[in-house]
């Protein structure tokens, strides 16, 4: 991370003394403490006009040694100021980490110093779930998605497991491809989402069992969960997750994680099951990656009732999830935080133009949290 230079620099203030009167001082044999006898060159009286001279010299050092003091005095200040644009965050450890990507850290400042100033009173938490508030990978090997929790658990046959898998490689590639607009990966992933749902529907899996499968699973919540989810409880600050996974697998998560707290409320996919339990579709519209933003204008009866919380930190990993905040008619500032877990070189650039954090393989809430600390 690249900030500006704000170490103070003074311009250098050069004061030349008048050399004819030191050279007659030393002449005369005066140490400069008494009256000094004014005397020319081989100790002779000077004239009115040397003095004149003399006395002009000495007036135009002095104003120039004040000149430059002031001029010094002012670019010290106008320094200093500028300097304190990005000043928060430079003392914020979290953000020194080679982790912590910022395309402008004076925007980053000014925005945390808004939400600052709003206190807990004007926040309010909008997240994506999936390698955002879960991890992306532990031990070098990558964990599960809400998605990838089922995929992965004994529910499934193993023909199932070898289609899902095929559909994964195929789409994810799309997905995550830097070569392509999010219009045009959008009907793919439709397409993704509507073959595996139907897959699952096929295996008739039993609600009752996603508890079980949920512990079983390698899924796992960033570093300092406890300390972000509790503190937003705490101070009573409203938590929309807002997830293109499976809401019950999503749910199960954070509840066996002890922070499914009355704050948090969490729109998803979420399934559909018989009178017996046994899975049967999914209810309403699906959210995808790509159409948060739809899903979000849906939401705007939630953000209705959140309209004097008009400060929002947002959560996310994929670019679909910027427009996770579009429902919320009242914004004041808006800090955007991405992480970027997977093509970094490709993407780095991309995420930097539209998150204001961009925080690349990192499996922590470190930076979050340590934006609530000076918040709440
Ligand atoms: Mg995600």
């Amino acid at each position: 991370m690249v900030f500006p230079n704000v170490v103070p620099s003074f311009p250098s203030v050069w004061y030349r003394r008048d050399p004819s009167a030191s050279a007659a001082r030393r002449l005369s044999g005066d140490t400069g403490t008494s009256q000094p006898s004014i005397l020319g060159e081989g100790g002779a009286a000077m004239d009115r006009t040397s003095v004149a001279k003399m006395g002009a010299v000495a007036s135009a050092s002095v104003c120039a040694l004040v000149g430059g003091v002031v001029l010094a005095q002012y670019i010290f200040t106008v320094k200093k100021k500028t300097g304190r644009k990005t000043k928060i965050i430079e003392m914020m450890p979290e953000f020194q980490k080679k982790t912590v990507h910022i395309k402008d850290p004076g925007r980053v400042e000014e925005i945390i110093c808004g939400l600052i100033k709003g206190g807990a009173a004007k926040l309010q938490i909008i997240t994506d779930f999936d390698m955002t508030l879960s991890r992306f990978s532990y031990n070098g090997k990558r964990c599960p998605t809400c998605h990838n929790v089922i995929d992965n658990c004994k529910l499934i046959t193993e023909e199932c497991r070898k289609k899902l898998l095929q559909l994964k490689e195929t789409y994810y590639a799309i997905e995550i491809d830097p070569d392509l607009t999010i219009e045009e990966k959008y009907p793919y992933i439709v397409e993704w989402y509507n073959k595996s749902h139907t897959l699952l529907v096929e295996q008739g899996l039993q609600k009752d069992k996603f508890a079980e499968i949920v512990r079983e699973s390698d899924v796992m919540l960033k570093e300092g969960y406890e300390n972000f989810f509790d503190k937003l409880n705490e101070h009573n600050i409203p938590v929309f997750i807002f997830s293109a996974g499976i809401g019950d697998i999503l749910e199960e998560v954070i509840h066996q994680a002890g922070v499914y707290h009355s704050n948090v409320k969490v729109v998803s996919n979420f399934m559909d099951f018989d009178e017996n339990g046994v899975l049967k579709g999914f209810k309403g519209e699906l959210i995808h990656v790509y159409n948060k933003h739809d899903g979000a204008l849906k939401n705007t009866e939630y953000f209705k009732q959140l309209k004097d919380n008009s400060n929002i930190i947002l959560l996310g990993d994929s670019q679909g999830d910027l427009t996770m905040a579009d429902g919320v008619a009242n914004v004041e500032h808006i800090l955007k935080i991405g992480y970027l877990n997977d093509k970094v070189e490709e993407l780095l650039e991309k995420y930097m133009d539209s998150y204001d954090i961009v925080l690349v393989k990192d499996e922590s809430l470190d930076v979050a949290n340590s934006i609530l600390q000076k918040i709440l």
